[in-house]
């Protein structure tokens, strides 16, 4: 990995050309050291990525950025070109064949103040910002053909992804907004129940989507925004398959049959995919993917709720909460059992179904052997040994992701001829709300 011991940064912005010479530098030797690592597959894997886009569905970075302890929102400050605190940095998404990543701009939908509009106007600013800082490497994409045009330059194609539909305050006009600053898939929900969709870990309010919900789902289908559904319950996730015109995605999720976890797909949804033409991306959340880590998460929630019914200074609980965590480490996941939920989603949603959400920087436990964001060959590598055709991994790599952005550009392109933008509201549809 290669760093700037001594230029402070206002020196870096004067020493372009030489960056650029170390940097393919690095890049050399980088490449030789590949070349050394004596296993086929892994070799395999590299090359094969290195040919066709890998995707990422979901990377929380800008969100680490905001919150960073020593520079909050400083984009500078949070520089990815050294190795940073968490899971990625350049030079460690060089590594792992990095294509395409979709970075999260995700806002808490926990606290209810005044709106929710500033922090994710914020989050834009800050992720663009940091796309801006970065001209050799990143690249704003904001289409399927900016994904192959800057994979062809060697630049990682930078997509927004807004993480909960809490964000848009029940106003298709902030929605339309949020598209022109780039977003190009919104998580129906995050964790909290909206007034419109329920929530996959928070309580049923609707039994799916009411009718302003599916007015949003068309109005995403209109403007070519994918409709992402991982977050949603399963209701939601059904409703929304209902009433998209455009194939799904789940940017973030894994599969329920072999991890009972609300934030995972029920099979009876997986099926559905094939006739949607959606996609799953997997992700590596280790309670998601592994049965035990689940388990403890399940735990250690319980144990969450019992302090907050106990114990009413929060640093009390925070520090108590940590002492229980101490005492009783997460489980580790695999690689070997995310690549078994990549299988699962194959096998019944289908090859054309499947894609990669890491949801890095936006976890603190990582699957052993899936540690950041340089480790991504190593589950192709797994894969390859597993029998499959290279083919069926550039689908999961990045080519279905593809299709299914394309889907729904058309799609959008087709419903711009018919369909003005919606002024509905959610009293229209809904009727009066009950607070707001
Ligand atoms: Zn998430």
């Amino acid at each position: 990995m290669f760093v700037f011991p001594l230029a402070g940064r206002g020196q870096l912005a004067r020493l372009g050309l030489l960056t650029s010479h170390l940097s393919l530098l690095t890049l050399c030797m980088t490449t030789a050291a590949r070349a050394q690592s004596g296993d086929p597959a892994l070799e395999h894997a590299r090359k094969l990525l290195r040919s066709t886009p890998l995707i990422d569905g979901h990377n929380d970075l800008p969100w680490e950025i905001r919150d960073s302890k020593t520079a909050p929102r400083d984009v500078a400050a949070y520089d990815i070109r050294q190795t940073t605190p968490k899971q990625t940095d350049l030079p460690r998404m060089a590594e792992g064949e990095v294509g395409a990543q979709f970075w999260s701009i995700y806002i808490p939908g926990e606290i209810k103040d005044s709106g929710y509009a500033r922090v994710q106007l914020e989050q834009f600013d800050i992720a663009r910002r940091m796309i801006a800082r970065y001209p050799d490497r990143l690249a704003l994409a904001l289409t399927a053909d900016d994904i192959e045009r800057d994979f062809k330059k060697g630049k990682v194609a930078s997509l927004l992804g807004m993480e909960g539909g809490h964000a848009i305050e029940n106003s298709l006009g902030a929605l339309r907004s949020y598209y022109a600053l780039g977003a190009r898939y919104m998580t129906l929900t995050h964790n909290v129940t909206l007034d419109w969709a329920d929530a996959a870990l928070d309580s049923v309010r609707h039994g799916g989507l009411t009718e302003f919900g599916s007015e949003v789902v068309r109005e995403m289908n209109r403007l070519g925004m994918l409709v992402d559904l991982s977050h949603v319950s399963p209701g939601v996730m059904s409703d929304a398959l209902d009433v998209s015109e455009a194939p799904v995605i789940f940017s973030h999720s894994a599969a329920r049959a072999l991890v009972d976890h609300p934030r995972n797909v029920p099979d009876s949804i997986l099926v559905r995919l094939k006739k949607n033409g959606g996609i799953v991306m997997v992700t590596f959340v280790p309670a998601f993917v592994s049965p035990d880590a689940a388990a403890w998460d399940l735990q250690a929630q319980q144990e969450s709720n019992r302090l907050k019914g106990t114990v009413s200074d929060t640093a009390e609980r925070r520090r108590m909460e940590d002492e229980w965590k101490a005492a009783h480490p997460q489980p580790r996941a695999s690689l070997k059992q995310v690549a078994d939920h990549v299988e699962h989603v194959r096998d019944v949603a289908g090859i054309d179904h499947v894609g990669i959400g890491s949801d890095f920087d936006g976890i603190d436990a990582v699957p052993e052997g899936l540690e950041d964001s340089s480790r991504f060959p190593y589950l192709f590598a797994e894969l390859i040994r597993r029998g499959w055709s290279d083919s069926d991994l550039k689908k999961l790599a990045g080519q279905n992701l593809l299709r299914v952005f394309h889907s729904a550009e058309a799609t959008a392109a087709r419903l711009q001829k018919s369909r003005q933008p919606s002024t509905k509201t959610i009293e229209q549809l809904d009727g009066p709300r009950l607070s707001s």
